[in-house]
């Protein structure tokens, strides 16, 4: 059996009381500092102190969800610039604490780049559409635009990531847009064939060949049902240096004796014109057609077709104004031109 003194009943007793004491103190000033204060996470940012939050994983956790879906489904990606720094501490209880202030300093810090998509012609950027949906409605009116062209445009979509960007605000404007300047250098590569075309001409010795042939010439009629509307010489509207045969519009018009096409193309008021070249230095205009059937440089026969009876260049209705001409002077044609076509 251990037999403990009295004295050593005696030192415990006062080392148990001194323990106890302290635990109560510790425990009493624990309470205290509860009611007091509370525990938060201050907030910094590039080193600033920025405000206090509850909750560190909350406030994390809500920026890593900003981070990954943005504000909008047209988000593609946010870099973050400052990443927030947490340090625990102890703050009276009336200290206010700011959990969303803090996400909106994150989102403030941050590059937003949105997701759009860039319509590309013949490999640049021309505008920037917010939706697949309309980006492709603006290919699609473009490219059902230049469906004709002989020079078609290479138009595709590709999807950009842009921090600011300027949207297009109607399809419409902007497939018009793209459309303009394709069009117009297609109209300039007709107009240069149509130039190309125009150019060409009848070799000069062939030409001076057929003036100095020796001819009997027995000129047809260029219609074969018309009305005379107005005849050659002085007329109230000045010197008319034809003879008008009208037609309805369509009607064929034939070359009123042998010869070669010199001129198939647009004159002035002689609207679209055909002018044969003949034996002995005779030539016929054909003017105001609607269409031409010959191309210069074309051999034709009297009776030919040469062209349609329109009513372009000064003209005031369907009409075939023939002009006859010998050495380039103008030859009344109802005193040369008679009977049937056919020779
Ligand atoms: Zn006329």
């Amino acid at each position: 059996m251990i037999r403990v003194s009295g004295k050593t009943k005696h030192a415990c007793g006062i080392f148990g009381k001194v323990i106890l004491t302290i635990l109560i103190s510790a425990l009493s000033i624990f309470a205290i500092v509860l009611a007091t204060y509370k525990p938060v996470y201050s907030v910094y940012m590039d080193g600033e102190f920025k405000g206090y939050v509850t909750s560190k994983n909350k406030v994390q956790g809500d920026i890593e969800e900003y981070l990954q879906e943005g504000d909008s489904d047209r988000v593609g990606y946010i870099l973050l610039n400052s990443r927030p720094e947490y340090e625990f501490d102890l703050v009276k209880k009336d200290v206010e604490t700011k959990d969303d202030d803090v996400l909106a300093l994150v989102k403030d810090s941050c590059d937003i780049y949105y997701r759009v998509y860039a319509i590309n012609v013949n490999d640049k950027d021309v505008c920037l559409e917010e939706t697949l949906e309309d980006a492709q409605a603006i290919v699609d009116k473009v490219n059902a635009a230049q469906k004709s062209y002989t020079k078609k445009a290479k138009v595709m979509i590709s999807e950009k990531f842009e921090k600011e960007y300027d949207a297009v605000a109607d399809i419409t404007v902007a497939a018009n847009d793209i459309i303009k300047p394709i069009k117009k250098e297609n109209e300039a590569i007709v107009k240069k064939v149509q130039t190309y075309a125009a150019a060409k001409t009848v070799p000069q010795e062939i030409l001076d060949a057929l003036k100095s042939q020796s001819a009997d010439l027995k000129f047809g009629l260029p219609v074969t049902s018309y009305v005379i509307t107005s005849r050659y010489g002085w007329r109230r509207s000045g010197y008319h240096t034809g003879c008008d045969y009208a037609a309805p519009m369509g009607t064929p018009i034939h070359a009123v004796e042998d010869g070669i096409v010199t001129c198939a193309e647009w004159k002035g008021n002689y609207g679209y014109l055909v002018k044969v070249q003949h034996a002995g230095g005779f030539e016929t205009y054909y003017a105001h057609c609607s269409r031409f059937a010959v191309s210069v440089g074309d051999s034709v026969k009297k009776g030919d077709v040469v062209a349609y009876v329109g009513s372009t260049g000064n003209s005031t209705g369907p009409h075939c104004h023939l002009e006859i001409r010998y050495n380039g002077a103008t030859i009344d044609p109802e005193t040369l031109a008679s009977g049937s076509n056919n020779a």
